[in-house]
This record gives C-alpha cells, structure tokens and sequence, in this order.
C-alpha cells in the first residue's frame, strides 16, 4: 500500500517551495498522493496574515492539475484551533488502521516538533518525512541542540530505507535532501508589501489571486501595534 503523505502549513501563501517538496517526496519516497491540509487556526504561531478562504483557494490554485496533489479543507473547516494530531487520528480513522500515512515537512518544523500538542502520539499516527530546507542546518548537525526526548525519537525512528514507510503504517522517520529552494511565504508577502514582485516563486495563478483581491498589500494594523 502507498503511504499517503499529509502536508499541513499556513501557506499564506502557498509557494514553490512546498510544491516542489511534495513532488520529490512524492518521487523519492513512493507516495501515493500528498494531501495539502492548511491550518485553520494555528496553534503555534500568530493568525495568518489572510483570511482562511484566501488561503484555501490559493492552496485549491497551487495543486491544480496535479493528479497526486489533493486539498483537504477539514482544519479550515473548524472552529477551534487545527492540531495535527487530531487531523492524523481522524485520517486513520477514515482510512483504516493499515494504511501508511506520512506527514511531510521541512526541517525547521521539525526541529519545533517537541513544542508541538501530543506531538509524541504522531508516531502512532503517522510516519514524519523531513525534507531539508535551505538555510537551516541539517538534522544530524542539529540533533545536538535538539530537545532530549526529540533527539532520542529521531534515534530511535530514523530509517534510511523508503521502504519502511510502506511496510508498516506509522512510527518513521525518514531524512531526504530535496533541492533547495530558498523561498518563504514570509519574504512572498513582504514583496508584495513593498511592491516588489514575486514572480516565479510561486505558482502565476496564486499570484494571480494575490493580485486580483489585493492580498498582503497592507500590513495587519494590530500586527505593527505590536512590533
Ligand atoms: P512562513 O514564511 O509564513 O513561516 P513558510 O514558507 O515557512 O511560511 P509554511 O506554510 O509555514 O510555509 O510551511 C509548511 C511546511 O512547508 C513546513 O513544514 C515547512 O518546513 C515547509 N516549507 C516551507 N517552505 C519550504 C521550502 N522553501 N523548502 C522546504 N520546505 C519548506
């Protein structure tokens, strides 16, 4: 059975950056299909610069045309705040105990990993795919200055083998480069703030959409109150 990979994000907006991760997963690892889950309200971090119907369409305008990408709306969907334990155990629920289930993402989100709610309970969930991202270190430099209880799940989970992501349906962890793609939603957004263009760091169509509804253009007053 083909593990089914989850990619979960603010993306606001969505960029090259997440795609291109998805497809060399999708490649190196044997997937099935990757599912783009954006968060509703995120736990972890400020709200999203864009209302959540922005950033669904813009998700719903990045994976168009790619038959393995598919959108999943259920964390947008909620009221309450989207935890990705919660979003896997309704996955497995749905899927069915056998099915392998992959949760993709770069290595700064891993290494925040421990920070995360229930986040040891992912293993049960899920295997963790961790695609190297530009500009943070690698996960073996970083395992030195790792929360102890992350570093030892990494010791004790990380295979070198795609292989184990479809023997079993969870408790993985598996480490692949991907091209580096230096790109950030954070930098996305500044551009159009400043009126420079982000052409070619993201799909035309999502900058289509930036454009045509006049997203990013001004910063979110209580953001700059509080900087
Ligand atoms: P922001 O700049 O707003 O923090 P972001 O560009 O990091 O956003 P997210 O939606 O927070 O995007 O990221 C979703 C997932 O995609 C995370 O696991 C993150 O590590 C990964 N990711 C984002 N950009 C890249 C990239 N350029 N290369 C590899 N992984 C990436």
């Amino acid at each position: 059975m083909k593990p089914i990979g989850i990619l979960g994000g603010t993306f606001d907006p969505i960029h090259f950056g997440h795609l291109r991760l998805a497809q060399e997963l999708v490649t190196g690892l044997g997937l099935g299909e990757v599912r783009f889950i954006p968060s509703g309200r995120p736990p972890h971090r400020a709200e999203p610069d864009v209302p959540a119907a922005h950033r669904l369409e813009m998700v719903r305008l990045g994976v168009f045309g790619n038959p393995l990408f598919t959108l999943d709306s259920r964390e947008i969907a909620k009221p309450s705040p989207s935890y990705t334990v919660e979003t896997l155990a309704e996955l497995r629920h749905e899927l069915g105990l056998e099915q392998p289930l992959c949760l993709l993402m770069g290595t700064d989100a891993f290494l925040g990993l421990a920070t995360w709610h229930r986040w040891q309970e992912l293993f049960d969930l899920a295997h963790i795919a961790v695609a190297q991202r530009p500009g943070v270190s690698s996960l073996t430099r970083a395992a030195a200055t790792m929360p102890v209880e992350l570093r030892d799940e990494l010791n004790r989970r990380l295979t070198h083998e795609p292989e184990a992501l479809h023997s079993a349906p969870a408790g993985s962890i598996v480490v692949q480069a991907i091209t580096a793609l230096d790109i950030s939603a954070t930098r996305i957004r500044e551009q159009v703030r400043s009126g420079e263009s982000p052409r070619y760091l993201l799909p035309g169509a999502v900058l289509d959409y930036i454009e045509t509804h006049r997203l990013y253009e001004n910063p979110d007053p209580a953001r700059v109150q509080g900087e």
